[in-house]
């Protein structure tokens, strides 16, 4: 350098920044290079948060300042340089070294937008770099000396080669993400120019030579310097404009958050307003919901409220459950739903958070109320078919037992309609505890609805076992009274029972079975335990299509009445008729009415079909002498309707049949229920002129006490005491003394079944008042009956087996015969 002794490399670098240059104007130019840097990087990022023109408009101020920056700085040193010897510029040249500063700067810029990609970055910075060499050389060589210039070329090319990476990281480091590396980008920056220009003028060699002219146009350094501050001043002021856009921008952003933030306030929902993960802002539902302060929420991980949360992968308005932990590590269920929202030129990640505490808690009430029946506690329906579904699969794998009890109050319908329906409840509240009591672990208790209840027994069940437990649910419930808001009220219950897999194979079938048998455990009296049997299916479909059958025949006028004569003992004539219903059966022909007596019984069809029985009947014995009666029987059930004394009188009436003509028959059945109204349908009858009579007197109770309790006018000596007459002696005994014993009371005596001579006789003779039977005929249908009662009471002396000739042979068929006929 100026000293003309070659050093090394280090210390010709060192003494040409130490010595060479004025301290003063190295600050000053190191002070317009921060300035001018500040202003470029400021008016840039304007440039990016607006668009358009503005944008192009800023764009190419901060590409035209960071030109002017570079070449401020580098003529400032370059005029701290004190060569001692005369220098001057040539303009032209220093001109187009601010153009290669401008160009280069400006070609970077725009490489640098194209492509955020390192690669491209890198070559941007090289093309910066590019630019500030040519700025450096292309103005040192606008530097002129009155001497001459030698270049160590050892020194430049290096340079070169050096500076141009480091301006490419520098761009690199610019546009990274990583924070580390941003704070970089300046540093290496300003080491590539510090490399390039120390370097540069290190390179140089003067030599005076007093004999150089300068040339005409060449400009004073007094001159450059007043372009030099102005240029700097003008980056100041730019500096300065960019520090208000910057500012601006600032107060812009917090103004959007706090708006963002009041908006979220307002949001039911938890609201967090997050960037790279970090929570900026949270909402108060947030604070509600976790119990932590805003302050202890913003600027911690998004993870510390929900850790388990990826947020990477949740996608853009995609809602996922979560778990919020809040303040002492309490976890709140939630749903989360992540959308992004720009703010400012940045976007941030908005979570919305909602709790679903109140919608679980519905969810499992729901769950409950749709599974346990609510009165009970018990598990329903529902829940029991799908506990049954369950344990059938499970015991097909363990091979262990499974049965079903299926429960059936008796009388609870009575208790809740004469007790009121808060008894009723109390009352199944508590059959639920007893049988809960009862079955404890062994299985599942359940109610099906009404007053029907269900247990599964599970484990190690046998058909003993279950029948044993199925015993001790009737005894629970039958034999110790309810004792309700100091009232005792007796139910009963009967128990249909169905093992797994002999009596279904599946759950349906199962519990169908198991009410097969309930129902048979009705029938057969109450109170008692049945098991399934495949018998019970068919019999059950044989009655089905029995029921049917008969709705179609009372609709459709397939039911006719017979009619067979009594004989009054002592004269010999026929003095009424009993009225004994038939079905004919458009396929099947005459049906006996012990076929379906019992199941219109069951059905309450013996109702309607009773009241056409004495309707039919009556009108048919208006046609006969007027001394000739008739006899029509009630079913209990018939008796019972409360109807019953107006269907009778309406019956006679409308025949015009006086009332001493009918007598109504009953069996014992009837005296059995409620005593008081029994009496008094009794009386009723009796004081409209009806007359009653005990029928098949002997079969049922026979309690003497009934003959004196109610009022009867006529006693009916079943035929089953009639059959061993004269050969059985104690059917023989029994006659006699119902007849005796009669007599005795004033009631008249009838003899029925009478089949032989024999038996007619030993009737007459025994002085019963009249008998009935085949020996004299027949039921037989009305127009038959009307001859046979002129034929029969026409003849003088009268004689039965002259008269059973005119009595029309009806073929009945019988119970036992019909099944074998049907199928069925
Ligand atoms: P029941 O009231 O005891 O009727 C007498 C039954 O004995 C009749 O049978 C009759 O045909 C039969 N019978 C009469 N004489 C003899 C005889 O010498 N030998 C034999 N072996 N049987 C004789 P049926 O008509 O089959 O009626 C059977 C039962 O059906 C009746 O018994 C009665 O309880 C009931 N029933 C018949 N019609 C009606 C009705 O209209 N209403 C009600 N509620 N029950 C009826
Ligand atoms: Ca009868
Ligand atoms: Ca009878």
């Amino acid at each position: 350098m100026h000293n003309h002794l070659r050093h090394s490399l280090v210390a010709q670098i060192l003494d040409c920044i130490v010595d060479a240059h004025d301290r003063h104007t190295m600050l000053l130019a190191a002070l317009v290079c921060a300035v001018g840097i500040y202003a470029s990087i400021a008016i840039a990022r304007h440039a990016a948060r607006s668009s358009g023109a503005v944008r192009i408009r800023w764009g190419s101020t901060s590409v035209l300042s960071s030109g002017c920056t570079a070449w401020a700085t580098h003529f400032i040193v370059l005029l701290a340089y004190q060569p001692n010897m005369r220098v001057a510029f040539e303009p032209v040249l220093t001109a187009i070294s601010l153009t290669c500063a401008v160009v280069g700067i400006g070609g970077g810029v725009v490489v640098s937008l194209s492509s955020r990609r390192g690669p491209r970055q890198f070559a941007a910075g090289v093309i910066i770099g590019v630019g500030v060499a040519a700025l450096h050389y292309v103005g040192q060589s606008a530097y002129l000396v009155q001497g001459t210039i030698r270049w160590d070329l050892t020194l430049v090319i290096p340079s070169i080669i050096v500076s141009l990476p480091i301006f490419g990281f520098s761009m690199m480091a610019i546009a990274s993400r990583n924070r580390t590396w941003q704070t970089c980008a300046a540093p290496l920056m300003l080491l590539g120019i510090a490399i390039l220009h120390f370097c540069g003028m290190a390179a140089m060699t003067l030599q005076q030579d007093p004999s150089i002219e300068f040339p005409s146009d060449a400009v004073a350094p007094q001159t450059i310097t007043p372009i030099v501050a102005g240029i700097s001043l003008a980056l100041i002021a730019l500096a300065f404009l960019g520090w208000r856009f910057d500012l601006a921008a600032t107060a812009r952003i917090r103004q959007d958050r706090k708006r963002l933030r009041d908006l979220a306030d307002v949001a039911l929902e938890g609201l967090l307003i997050t960037q790279n993960n970090i929570i900026i802002a949270a909402n108060r539902s947030i604070e509600r919901l976790s119990g932590l302060k805003q302050d202890d929420l913003t600027g911690s991980e998004v993870s510390r409220l929900l850790p388990a949360l990826e947020l990477t992968t949740l996608l853009e308005n995609e809602e996922r459950e979560a778990n919020l932990i809040g303040v002492d590590g309490i976890i709140v269920p939630v749903r989360v739903l992540r959308s992004t929202v720009p703010l400012g030129h940045s976007v941030q990640t908005v979570i919305a958070v909602r709790d679903q505490r109140e919608r679980l808690r519905t969810e499992e009430k729901m769950r409950r109320l749709a599974f346990a029946d609510p009165l009970t506690g018990l598990p329903n329906r529902t829940k029991f078919t799908e506990l049954l579904e369950r344990h059938t699969c499970t015991e097909r794998r363990t091979d262990q037992g499974l049965a079903i009890l299926l429960i059936d109050l008796d009388s609870f319908k009575i208790v809740n309609d004469t007790l009121g329906h808060a008894v009723g409840d109390a009352v199944l509240q508590d059959v639920s505890i007893r049988l809960s009591t009862l079955v404890k672990d062994r299985g599942i208790v359940a109610r099906l609805g009404g007053d029907e209840f269900v247990v599964m027994l599970t484990g190690d069940v046998s058909d003993v076992s279950a029948f044993d437990i199925a015993s001790k649910v009737v005894e629970q419930l039958g034999a110790r009274p309810f004792d309700i808001d100091g009232r005792t009220i007796h139910i009963g219950a009967s128990v249909g029972l169905a093992l797994f897999p002999e009596d279904g194979g599946d759950p349906s079938s199962l519990l169908r079975n198991a009410d097969l048998a309930m129902y048979l455990a009705k029938s057969e009296g109450k109170g008692t335990v049945r098991r399934f049997e495949k018998i019970l299916h068919e019999r059950l479909q044989e009655r089905q299509s029995l029921e049917a059958g008969l709705r179609i025949a009372l609709s459709s006028g397939q039911l006719e009445v017979h009619y067979q004569p009594l004989v009054d003992a002592a004269s010999g004539r026929i003095t009424s008729a009993e009225a004994l219903v038939r079905w004919r059966h458009p396929s099947l022909g005459l049906i006996a009415p012990a076929t379906f007596i019992s199941l219109a019984e069951e059905t309450g069809l013996i109702v309607p079909l009773g009241t056409f029985v004495l309707k039919t009947a009556c009108a048919e014995a208006a046609t006969w002498p007027p001394e000739i009666g008739l006899a029509v029987n009630l079913s209990p059930a018939q008796f019972h309707d409360k109807s019953i004394v107006s269907i009778v009188a309406s019956a006679i009436e409308d025949a015009h049949l006086l009332p001493q003509r009918l007598e109504v028959e009953v069996t014992e059945g009837v005296l059995l229920a409620d005593t008081g109204a029994t009496l008094e349908t009794l009386n009723r009858l009796r004081s409209m002129g009806v007359r009653v009579s005990m029928d098949d007197f002997g079969t049922g109770y026979s309690s003497l006490s009934y003959l004196r309790r109610f009022p009867f006018d006529r006693l009916k000596i079943d035929r089953s005491f009639v059959r061993g007459i004269p050969s059985d002696a104690e059917s023989v005994a029994i006659a006699r003394a119902i007849i005796t014993m009669s007599t005795c009371l004033g009631l008249l005596v009838t003899v029925e079944g009478v089949e032989t001579a024999e038996q007619y006789a030993f009737a007459v003779s025994e002085g019963c008042t009249s008998i009935q039977g085949y020996y004299i005929s027949r039921p037989m249908r009305a127009e038959a009956f009307a001859a046979f009662l002129i034929a029969w009471n026409n003849q003088a002396p009268p004689n039965p087996s002259t008269g059973r000739k005119i009595a029309e042979k009806s073929i009945v068929l019988h119970h036992s015969d019909l099944r074998s006929v049907l199928n069925w």
